[in-house]
């Protein structure tokens, strides 16, 4: 590890990379510090591989902003970079007609976002277009799509380092200490040793553990609302003889928190069921085997095919959400902090679904907050 840097980002999850990557293009001395042994081996490895579009939040919100820009870059990128993905199109189903005021409140939002492409369609063209699904009518997005999220990082992470940026992996971050010049960053390394170093800025992109290193400069997490209710989502795999029977990604209507347990398809044409959303603690990412009736029942109500014995325990994720479940959905927060006395510290704090869809969007924000400004004094 190299002492006296200009910027320290913390994390090498999707959105930790992205922001590597993207700071790198300024010719900045930048460390990553990833507590494990490689990058992306927590949330960014564990979830749908959804690209969104970003139809599901008030037009208000940073995480619809972020969502409907992120996803075109995201298509762009991988797209240049041979990242495999697949613009699938998405259909969300409305199974009887009490659903269908959902749909379009869905479809007049997802327009005030500015997302194109999405309309209605009826029982007759869902039939057409997805003949094993069931539905009364739907909402078809074509910008929504799927990518390969271990490739995605990969390329982030290499074009990072070709320009330079150092990756310290098995440190973990436990103490940023304010200095005159920056922040006093207190690790361990893979022995448990102490290690330290100086940085101007640091971008705290630690995932489930950003509020951890937020209270460790000084923050009290709790009147910043920045305090982490990690929720598990399972999911389970559907049996192979299904494979390939769903073109596109199919989602039930979203409740006001949750978008739903759907089908998840793989670029290998697999397909899994999920996530749910339950209370959980950082690292328990065990899939409880007694879940599988209530995810039958819930998916054949759109996925008619499914029958008992067609679903297997598959793998969770962990979301780190600013809310409790049952409590109102909360923004994600993306925030340079020198108006809490922390000039240089950028926390990113919530950083759930839609994070991987926005993660390149998030980065330009981030450069805009860490380079693109005046000069401090
Ligand atoms: C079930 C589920 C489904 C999802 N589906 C989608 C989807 O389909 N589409 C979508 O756009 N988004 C989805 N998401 C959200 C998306 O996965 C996340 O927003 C994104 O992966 C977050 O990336 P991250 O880099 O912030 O976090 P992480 O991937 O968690 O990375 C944070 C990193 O910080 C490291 N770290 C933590 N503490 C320290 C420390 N003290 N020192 C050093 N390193 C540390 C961790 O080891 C980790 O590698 C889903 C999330 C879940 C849980």
């Amino acid at each position: 590890m190299v002492d006296g840097i200009d910027i320290l980002v913390i994390g090498a999850g999707v959105i930790g990379l992205a922001i590597a990557e993207r700071l790198s293009r300024s010719g900045r001395q930048i460390v990553v510090a990833e507590r494990n042994e490689s990058f992306g081996r927590e949330t960014s490895s564990r979830n749908s591989e959804v690209i969104h579009c970003g139809m599901y939040y008030p037009e208000d919100l940073l995480k619809t902003r972020l969502c409907v820009r992120g996803n075109p870059l995201l298509y762009e990128r991988c797209e240049k970079a041979g990242v495999p993905y697949r613009k699938t199109g998405k259909i969300v189903v409305a199974t009887d007609d009490a659903e269908v005021g959902v749909l379009e409140g869905l479809l007049s939002q997802g327009r005030r976002n500015g997302v194109p492409g999405l309309r209605l369609i009826d029982a007759a063209e869902m039939q057409r277009l997805e003949p094993r699904v069931r539905g009364v009518c739907g909402l078809l997005s074509p910008e929504s799509g799927i990518v390969d999220s271990h490739r995605l990082m990969t390329c982030l992470q290499q074009a990072a380092a070709s320009r330079g940026v150092t990756f310290g992996y098995r440190c973990d971050v436990r103490e940023l200490t304010k200095t005159a010049s920056g922040y006093l960053v207190a690790m361990t390394d893979a022995d448990g040793a102490a290690l330290s170093l100086n940085a101007e800025c640091v971008v705290n992109s630690a995932g489930l553990d950003a509020d951890r290193i937020a209270q460790s400069a000084g923050i009290d997490v709790d009147i910043a609302g920045y305090r982490i209710h990690p929720a598990k989502g399972e999911y389970f795999r559907v049996s192979s003889r299904h494979r390939g029977i769903l073109g596109r990604l199919v989602y039930p209507v979203p409740s006001p928190v949750h978008l739903g347990a759907h089908a998840v398809l793989g670029l290998d044409g697999g397909l899994k069921i999920g996530p749910n959303s339950i209370s959980t603690v950082r690292g328990d990412y065990s899939v409880d085997p007694s879940h599988e009736g209530d995810f039958l029942a819930k998916a054949r109500k759109f996925l008619p095919f499914l029958e008992a014995g067609d679903l297997s325990p598959d793998m969770a994720g962990i979301r780190p959400k600013l809310y409790r479940l049952g409590e109102p959905l909360r923004d994600f927060v993306i925030r340079e902090e020198s108006s809490r006395g922390f000039p240089g510290l950028v926390n990113l704090v919530g950083m759930e679904s839609p994070g991987l869809t926005s993660c390149l969007a998030i980065a330009e924000e981030i450069e805009r907050f860490l380079v693109l400004r005046a000069p401090r004094a």
